[in-house]
């Protein structure tokens, strides 16, 4: 296999100017690797509770994703709720119930530890660590975090930061962590702390991403990949994890890693956070094919092609 993606595995209710949905299969590893699986194979870790039914647990593996890192204990899957206003790039929270993550403890299969990619989703850094330690080997790790982290668990994040290839978060949260509101200079003082390479999620404006000077071996100068344009926003759960999965998928994808392909992963993570959005939940993602994928991809393309 050739990425592991660790992070929540959930039932969300989500209200949106469409709707209310109850209790859709998300979480930030099932859209992650939903994403990722039109480029790769994937195997996922985290763990559920025992009201997640073999239906749930066919929508992964008929994607052909890994579960034997999906640990099965007593209690509730995680359950999140949320809902959208006017405003799609921010979800406010109605109720966060922890349940059976709240004891989480991520052990890597022997079959996931050979992985040459890893993606660190947004759990408590102290576990992000852990699961970092557990594939030393791995060639690339992305990772991701979040403000409730980086505002109580700093000197923790601060060491998992060390440890992190690509940090994948949004531009708030980039420059909550820096302590700084101009934008590359909030990208200077987050890869000054351990990432070679940060991009930043613009929400339903697209993406950027900065380069450590020599990182890579590659230029150091940023790069945006522009977001769709959508008339129907129907559910923005999923998006920011939708596009770390297509990002990672394609670099996963790819034999060598240079600016060309950083710059491609940029707009096939695009490509896949406008997917997710257009249905509520997972159905989009689930029912996709590599055409329709690399149809948007052109899309993406002429969106902003010069000659
Ligand atoms: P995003 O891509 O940022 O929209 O992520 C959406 C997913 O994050 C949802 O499917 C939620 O289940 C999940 N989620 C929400 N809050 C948390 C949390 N505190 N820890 C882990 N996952 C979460």
């Amino acid at each position: 296999m050739s990425i592991v993606a660790v992070g929540s595995i959930a039932f969300d209710t989500v209200t949106t100017r469409y709707g209310t949905k109850e209790r859709l299969l998300g979480g930030t590893a099932t859209y992650f690797g939903l994403a990722a699986s039109y480029f790769t194979d994937v195997g996922v870790l985290g763990v559920v509770g025992e009201d997640f039914t073999a239906e749930h647990e066919n929508v992964l593996r008929r994607h052909g994703i890994d579960i034997s890192g999906v640990q099965r204990t007593s209690g509730k899957t995680f359950f999140w709720s949320g809902e959208y206003g006017a405003n799609v790039n921010e979800a406010k929270t109605r109720a966060t119930e922890l349940n059976v993550f709240a004891n989480f403890d991520p052990e890597l299969p022997r079959n996931y530890r050979d992985s040459e990619f890893l993606f660190l989703g947004n759990i408590d850094p102290t576990l992000q660590s852990n699961v970092r330690h557990q594939m030393n080997g791995a060639r690339l790790v992305g990772g991701d975090t979040m403000n409730y982290w980086i505002n109580n668990t700093h000197p923790q994040l601060l060491e998992t930061l060390k440890v992190i290839d690509v940090l994948i978060i949004n531009d708030a949260e980039a420059k909550s962590l820096a302590g700084e509101t101009n934008l590359p200079r909030a990208a200077q003082k987050v890869l000054a702390m351990g990432p070679k390479a940060l991009v930043m999620k613009h929400g339903e404006y697209g993406a950027t991403i900065f380069f450590r000077e020599g990182a890579f071996g590659i230029g150091h100068h940023p790069f945006r990949a522009p977001a769709l344009p959508i008339e129907e926003v129907v559910d923005p759960t999923g998006a920011g994890d939708s596009f770390a999965g297509g990002f990672m998928g394609y670099i996963a994808s790819q034999g060598e890693l240079n600016r060309e392909v950083l710059k491609r992963a940029m707009f096939y993570g695009s490509v896949m956070g406008s997917f997710a959005v257009e249905r509520f939940g997972t159905e989009r993602l689930q029912n996709l094919t590599r055409e329709e994928i690399d149809a948007r991809f052109q899309i993406f393309r002429e969106l902003t092609h010069l000659e």
